[in-house]
């Protein structure tokens, strides 16, 4: 008898596995930390016009009046300061997490904004982009997520249009995991520093985490000059996501600033 419980006990925790893993099969239908799975597609019960009503804990997504992204249209000029960078290099850390592609980064990179210091986390990418300019999307774009030390955040933003292959991003694109819950480590450096424009002007308003729970608060950069990434390129990193943007979400009451 006991040894049937045992035996019932490892099934259990097998098929428990198994199930949790298949939450992870596909982009579309995943878990959060809070236990409710969310997605993208449109038509999909878990999609982004559902987001609100999954968990108590992402009613932010549908009640919140200061959401991102946004469309990028009608900037008001008020000299934004200039973002101080302070990107060092680090080891490649690389997980697919069933929303997206998440290059992790080791402690000491910071972006000084206004007074704030604000410390580099981990970049991760979306396809097609998420922001839109004039109502038309880039191909894919880049989030940086930064956090400083009383927990705000700050997210800096690079869209990217298709051209010529963009070598900087080799070797994050050598070792993209495919199949969620898949890591990569490697000895190899990179900087993020080399994986952005020269040109920083950027547009800034305050917005949301695009994900649940739809976190309001959040310091948007969105870079003005976009990079060239090889349809191949595009082809290798949207096999992959598949389609995660949010939508955009109303400007209401807030200002774009540039
Ligand atoms: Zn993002």
């Amino acid at each position: 008898m006991f040894s049937y419980l045992k035996s019932l006990g490892k099934f259990l925790a097998v098929l428990s596995i198994f199930l949790f893993s298949a939450g992870f099969a596909g982009v579309g239908y995943t878990y959060a930390s809070g236990g409710a799975h969310w997605g993208y597609g449109a038509e999909s019960e878990s999609g982004p016009e559902h987001w609100g009503d999954l968990s108590h804990k992402f009613v932010t997504c549908k009640e919140g009046v200061r959401q991102s992204p946004i469309d990028i249209i009608g900037a008001t000029d008020t000299k934004l300061a200039d973002i101080e960078f302070h990107y060092l290099p680090t080891k490649l850390n690389i997980v697919n997490n069933g929303h997206t592609i998440v290059v992790n980064y080791t402690k000491g990179s910071y972006i000084v904004v206004g007074k704030e210091k604000y410390k580099l986390l981990q970049f991760h990418f979306h396809t097609p982009s998420e922001h839109t300019v004039g109502g038309l999307p880039a191909v894919m774009e880049m989030h940086l997520v930064h956090k400083s030390n009383r927990g705000k955040l700050a997210v800096v933003s690079v869209l990217f249009r298709t051209g010529a292959e963009n070598v900087n991003f080799e070797p994050v694109w050598a070792n993209l995991p495919d199949k969620a819950g898949q890591k990569k480590s490697l000895g190899k450096k990179i900087n993020v520093m080399d994986l952005m424009p020269e040109n920083k002007a950027y547009y800034a308003y305050s917005g949301s985490l695009t994900t649940p729970p739809c976190t309001e608060d959040v310091k948007w950069h969105v870079l003005k000059t976009p990079l060239e990434i090889s349809k191949g390129q595009l082809k290798a990193i949207e096999t992959i996501l598949g389609a995660n943007n949010r939508p955009v979400q109303p400007l209401g009451a807030r200002k774009l600033k540039e």
